[in-house]
């Protein structure tokens, strides 16, 4: 498969990631395929792109007479069948290996041979799933940053089995949507995750054991270290859960007791306090 060759695209999960994959592909021309289980979710889906698009429209980065074409590109679906058709296929379900497991064997059986797999993952080894399919060659990562059509990294993971054509076709692709991508191998965490979640975590450390506040450790990496966010910021932002389960996989796929989880963020998850989905992380919403 070639850049050329690609022009239906197929969104598994119409999710928070889901929906903005499937915003900045068809902001760039392609049809897209959104899958998810149930039609109320499509729609919130599709009530989220329109108004991120209100959103573009208003910063001048969409002109306002594109949206309907933009908007009647997504074909949003139940109908897992409907992915056939797709060249490349971009899976954005909730990070549960069997879950994903069973959705990437089923969109592999569908699809036919030369379409690319790619998930979204943010710490699942690709390998792994890559294994799961007839299609190893033809299986990448593709962890996009949230919100999608903001941020502008892709951080493109290679499969150990990934082949140099998949490889340069999903590049080529990220460019062609206006992102940025960075090429990693596959790794527990790959680099985001691995070289974050290590700053969210001893941040939290710092916490615990009183040395500051959550808005001076913010305050200190802002204004010394020029992060536009502060990493508490960015923990209740991620979700406190989702920060625990990375630092899981971490802990799990190192063996390094310096990934383990900051007991204040386990005990926060166990209250309920996820951030900012919630209304209570480091800070209240
Ligand atoms: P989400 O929970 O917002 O969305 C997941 C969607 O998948 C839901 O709408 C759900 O109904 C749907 N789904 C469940 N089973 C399905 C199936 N069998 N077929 C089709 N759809 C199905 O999750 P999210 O935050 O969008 O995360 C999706 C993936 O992206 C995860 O792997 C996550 O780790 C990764 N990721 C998330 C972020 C983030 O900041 N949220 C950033 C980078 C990567």
């Amino acid at each position: 498969m070639t850049l050329e060759n690609i022009r239906t695209v197929a969104v598994l999960g119409a999710g928070t990631m889901g929906n903005g994959i499937a915003h900045v592909f068809a902001r760039s021309g392609y049809d897209v395929i959104l899958r998810d289980v149930k039609a109320g979710f499509l729609d919130r889906a599709m009530g989220a792109i329109s108004k991120n698009l209100d959103r573009e429209i208003k910063k001048s980065k969409v002109a306002e007479g594109d949206k309907p074409a933009i908007l009647g590109r997504i074909r949003a679906t139940v109908d897992f069948s409907e992915i056939s058709r797709a060249d490349f296929v971009i899976e954005a379900v909730p990070e549960h290996l069997e879950l994903k497991l069973s959705v990437l064997r089923e969109a592999d059986r569908l699809l036919r041979h030369e379409a690319i797999l790619a998930s979204n993952t943010s710490s699942i080894s690709v390998t792994t799933l890559a294994a799961a399919t007839s299609r190893p060659d033809r299986f990448i990562g593709m962890h996009f940053m949230n919100p999608v059509p903001v941020m502008e990294l892709v951080e493109v993971i290679r499969a150990l089995q990934t082949s140099e054509d998949t490889f340069g076709a999903t590049m080529a692709l990220c460019e062609r949507l206006g992102k940025k991508p960075v090429a990693v191998n596959d790794a527990p965490g790959f680099v985001s995750n691995r070289v974050l979640m290590p700053m969210i975590n001893e941040a939290a450390f710092a916490v615990m054991e009183g040395v500051a506040t959550a808005e001076s450790v913010d305050a200190i990496l802002k204004l010394g270290m020029s992060h536009p966010m502060g990493p508490l910021e960015l923990a209740d932002f991620i979700g406190l859960d989702v920060c625990v389960n990375i630092l899981d996989v971490l802990h799990a796929g190192f063996g390094d007791s310096k990934y383990r989880a900051c007991p204040l963020l386990r005990k926060m998850v166990a209250a309920g306090w996820l951030g900012r989905k919630t209304g209570r992380g480091f800070y209240a919403y």
